[in-house]
Order: structure tokens, then C-alpha cells, then sequence
């Protein structure tokens, strides 16, 4: 019998509760196996002074799943060098799988609409097919636009899933660390006072006023 894994996809910086909650939602709406968390190495498309080292995100991604029994994360793309494409990470799962698995990538639908613009997209196709949960300020309208780049056959492998909408984004937590504001309920416990232990989003300056603190200063 063949049954389905998903890949959730994402740079993870840092995970919060809407990609936990997207997650936990896919696996129930399309009876998934379970969701491999794949936090990005190298982004291809960000530059990599903007984004946290990858093992403080792997850490942070590991922290908030271990508690799910049906949720695993890959270091797959930490492990990889260069740049992160999907594409080589869906290859290297499908070896690993074999064809007793579909797989079924997730990430948010205003990051599957540039998936035109990504290596190899067409090939991207013949391996996966992609759950694109929805976000705020993102309509499903919005997608059709993209049928016309790549295509019917490729579009017809895009699953649009609405998800409830919880309106946190990894910029904004970081924004809020940054000004020394709460992020409490916005990421699991254990992910807030890792980022409070390892004193991520600050600015060296932020960081030297942080360690002057004895107590917490996020929460
Ligand atoms: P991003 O630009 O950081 O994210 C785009 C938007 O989608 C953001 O609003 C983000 O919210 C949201 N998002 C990201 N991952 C999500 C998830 N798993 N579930 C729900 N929302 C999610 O995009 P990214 O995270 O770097 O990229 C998403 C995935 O696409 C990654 O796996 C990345 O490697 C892949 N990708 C591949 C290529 C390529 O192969 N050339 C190019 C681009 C992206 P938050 O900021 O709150 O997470």
C-alpha cells in the first residue's frame, strides 16, 4: 500500500505555532504518515548574513516537535553543502523512501507562489506534489496566476489548503526579541527560552544589555 509523507519545508527562523499548527492540520487533512520538518541549510534565496545559523534553527525545530509522534525533522539540507535547492533534498527522500511513499512537500502558499523561479521546478513535479498552506493577507485567487507559468500538469500537482489562520510570522518574533517584547504563545516554550539562552536576534550591542540581566527578559 502506498502511503504519503510530508515534507514541510522552511528556513524556520524560528518556528512558531503556525507552521506547527499547518503541520499538524495537513497530517489529519490528507492521512499523512507523518511530517518530516526540513529547515533549510543555505536559502538559496536569502543571503546568508540575514539568516540564524543553521544548527541554532535545527535545534529550535527539533525542540518544538519532539513531543508529536508524527513528527520527525531531517537535517538532510543542514548536512548538505551549498546551497539548499529542494530539489536535490526531494531526490535524496525518494531514494530513501522508495515508491512505497508519496511525498507531499508543504510550505506556505506566498513561498510556492515563486516556485516557478526555483532549480529544476518542472523535475520538482515528477517527485512531489505540493501542499500550499494558506496565510493571512494571502487569497487562494492568488494562486491561479501561477497556473499560467508553469503550466496545467505541474498546477494540478498544487494542493491549496486552507489552514486556521494564525497571524505570526518568524519576522515578527524576531522584531519582538529584537525590542525585548514577549514571544510567549507565539512559539513553544522550549523554542522561547532557547532563543533566550542563546540570545538569538539580538544585536552584539543588545546582547551585552541582555547578559547584564540575571532573570528572563522575553517573557
Ligand atoms: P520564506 O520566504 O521564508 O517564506 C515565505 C513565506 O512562507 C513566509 O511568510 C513564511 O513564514 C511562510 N512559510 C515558510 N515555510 C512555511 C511552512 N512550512 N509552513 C507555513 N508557512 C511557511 O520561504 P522559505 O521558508 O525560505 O522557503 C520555504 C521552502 O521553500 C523552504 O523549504 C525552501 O528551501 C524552499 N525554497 C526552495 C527554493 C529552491 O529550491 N530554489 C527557493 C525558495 C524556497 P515564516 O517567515 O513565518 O516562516
Amino acid at each position: 500500500m502506498v502511503t504519503a509523507i510530508g515534507i514541510m519545508g522552511g528556513t524556520f527562523d524560528p518556528i512558531h505555532f503556525g507552521h506547527l499548527r499547518a503541520a499538524e492540520e495537513v497530517l489529519q487533512g490528507f492521512g499523512l504518515e507523518r511530517v518530516i520538518f526540513m529547515p533549510s541549510g543555505k536559502p538559496p534565496h536569502k543571503p546568508l548574513s540575514e539568516v540564524t545559523d543553521a544548527e541554532h534553527r535545527y535545534m529550535m525545530t527539533l525542540l518544538a516537535t519532539v513531543d508529536h509522534p508524527h513528527f520527525e525533522v531531517s537535517r538532510i539540507e543542514i548536512d548538505r553543502p551549498g546551497p539548499s535547492y529542494t530539489l536535490d533534498s526531494l531526490k535524496e527522500l525518494k531514494k530513501v523512501f522508495s515508491s512505497e511513499k508519496a511525498l507531499y512537500f508543504i510550505t506556505g502558499l506566498d513561498a510556492i507562489l515563486e516556485i516557478h523561479t526555483w532549480n529544476g521546478y518542472r523535475e520538482l513535479f515528477e517527485i512531489a506534489d505540493f501542499i500550499a498552506v494558506t496565510r493571512p493577507g494571502y487569497s487562494m485567487e492568488t494562486l491561479s496566476s501561477l497556473e499560467k507559468a508553469i503550466g496545467k500538469e505541474c498546477f494540478s500537482r498544487i494542493h491549496p489548503f486552507p489552514v486556521t489562520l494564525l497571524a505570526i510570522s518568524s519576522r515578527d518574533i524576531r522584531r519582538r526579541v529584537r525590542e525585548g517584547k514577549s514571544i510567549r504563545y507565539l512559539v513553544p516554550d522550549p523554542v522561547m527560552k532557547y532563543i533566550e539562552k542563546e540570545r538569538l536576534y539580538l544585536s552584539d550591542a543588545e546582547k551585552r544589555v541582555a547578559r547584564s540581566y540575571s532573570g528572563g527578559w522575553l517573557v
